[in-house]
């Protein structure tokens, strides 16, 4: 008997969240979130553009990194489009690169005055086909074929296109419902007739502009689950991505853990929620964007009572009015802030000073020789980052010195 679907996690911060308009994160910053999301359990990481050649030291860095073991069992992905052009570019620049999604637009709209007569529908899948063969051929473990704006595309063509992928090699298909259009009725209805009718794993990428984000991508896993088929939800950290985002991390897996009727539906196993509080606050300071007062679980309104029935009745019972408990998340320790003399590492420390910042994080060199080398690595980190750094990242250097100076590494 085949095994119950599941519900996979592809976290795609580090691509649809650093593509959105007026924020970005560093290479450190995004190798941080690749190192935060294996950790907590996320299948795999959208970590970046192959194609794009500031991205290239990053992402062989980062492949080293899944090589070393360090980032394991996290797969890294890149995005490129479904051209043999990009395909050729992204194995020439990241040769070791084993997973990928190409993406194409599928809907007449984009089809007709996207492509404005460049490609027709017939060439459309045929782009796509061919991208994906030479992607195979050149050593690709496993594709996502993206269908840009499935959420507008006939159901007919959109069923012919994913069938063309899935005989062409593709792993997954991914239904991107990319202008935020489809309410939880409609992503149900439509990925339920996917999924039957092409039988494969179904990808559900959507956006917020209604408002419905996470609600239409936990209704698109249980539609490609319904259908007997395995559902990758597309999320971000925060819920960062174009416009008005993609589906907060933290909010789908507690929509799929809590919602009423989802604990029927599978979840990854190694997805862990004790790590979201240190994720989405890591983002948020990288991003520079503030965590909204009333964020779900991460929020610093998600556990908090103040009215007088509610109070009383969370004091007397977590149960009253809190779905669930903050320990799950990661939430309730205090956090220390120095508030008197505090030594910063930045681009112009010395060596007294960056030594004791690594002894308060009990880090030690073996000697003066390794010291001033890891310095180095952190004043460039700070030219870097813009912002002083975190004591994970200052870990990572110490750790990983040779990686780190590759992923400080541009050369226009
Ligand atoms: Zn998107």
């Amino acid at each position: 008997m085949k095994a119950k679907p599941k519900i996979y996690l592809i976290d795609v911060t580090n691509r649809d969240g650093v593509q959105t308009s007026r924020i970005c994160l560093s290479k450190l910053e995004k190798t941080m979130i690749n190192l935060y999301l294996n950790e907590m359990g996320v299948f795999q990481s959208e970590f970046g553009f192959p194609v794009t050649r500031h991205e290239k030291e990053y992402l062989n860095a980062n492949l080293e990194l899944v090589e070393k073991g360090v980032l394991s069992p996290i797969r890294l992905e890149g995005w490129i489009r479904a051209t043999r052009d990009d395909v050729r570019t992204a194995f020439k620049a990241v040769p070791k690169i084993k997973h990928l999604n190409l993406s194409i637009s599928t809907s007449d709209q984009m089809i007709i005055h996207k492509f404005k007569g460049k490609l027709d529908h017939a060439s459309v899948i045929k782009e796509m086909t061919e991208a994906l063969k030479e992607a195979k051929e050149k050593g690709a473990e496993s594709i996502g074929v993206n269908a840009e704006d499935a959420s507008r595309t006939r159901m007919e063509y959109l069923i012919e296109f994913a069938t063309a992928a899935k005989n062409s090699g593709a792993d997954r298909i991914r239904y991107c419902d990319t202008l935020g259009c489809d309410t939880p009725f409609t992503i149900y209805e439509r990925i339920k007739l996917l999924a039957e009718a092409v039988k494969m794993p179904v990808e559900i990428h959507c956006h917020n502009d209604l408002g419905l984000v996470v609600a239409n991508s936990i209704a698109g896993a249980k539609a490609a689950n319904d259908a007997g088929c395995d559902a990758y939800i597309n999320t971000c950290i925060n819920g960062m991505g174009e416009r008005a985002g993609n589906a907060d991390l933290i909010s789908a897996i507690l929509a799929i853990k809590y919602g009423h009727g989802m604990q029927e539906y599978q979840l990854d196993e190694r997805v862990n929620l004790k790590l979201s509080w240190k994720i989405s606050k890591y983002a948020s300071y990288a991003f520079g964007v503030p965590i909204p007062i009333n964020q779900p679980g991460v929020g610093a309104n998600a556990f908090a009572h103040e009215s007088g029935i509610h109070a009383d009745g969370a004091l007397k019972d977590r149960r009253n009015y809190e779905l669930y408990d903050y320990e799950e998340l990661g939430r309730g320790e205090p956090e220390i802030v120095e508030t008197g003399r505090k030594i910063t590492a930045g681009e112009y420390s010395g060596i007294k000073g960056f030594r004791n910042v690594y002894e308060r994080i009990e880090v030690a060199f073996k000697d003066d020789e390794e010291a001033t080398k890891i310095l180095e690595l952190v004043r460039y980190a700070n030219v870097h980052n813009q912002k002083p750094l975190v004591d994970d990242e200052l870990k990572f250097i110490a750790q990983h010195p040779d990686i780190a100076k590759k992923i400080f590494t541009m050369s226009p």
